[in-house]
């Protein structure tokens, strides 16, 4: 068994509890604001090509209309 000398063995519970206390101290990681991953201009509508299967896909708001992200068929009117 090592035999630790009661200095040192103070030195390795002041280290211990200067770390701990520091770690409390140390300000919290803020969490991030959620990440937006998705644009605006995002609209969720049915798609009826074979691809598509008439489910609900993401479709982007272009000058020409709504534009599925799966197939890229143009569904819907123009936007506005
Ligand atoms: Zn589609």
């Amino acid at each position: 068994m090592i035999a630790l000398s009661p200095y040192l063995a103070a030195l390795l519970l002041a280290a211990a509890v200067a770390v701990t206390w520091a770690a409390r101290l140390w300000p919290a990681r803020p969490t991030p604001a959620a990440a937006r991953t998705e644009p605006e201009a995002v609209v969720w509508l049915a798609c009826h090509t074979t691809r598509c299967a008439h489910l609900t896909t993401r479709h982007d708001e272009t000058p020409d209309g709504l534009v599925c992200r799966s197939c890229g068929t143009v569904n819907g009117g123009a936007a506005a």
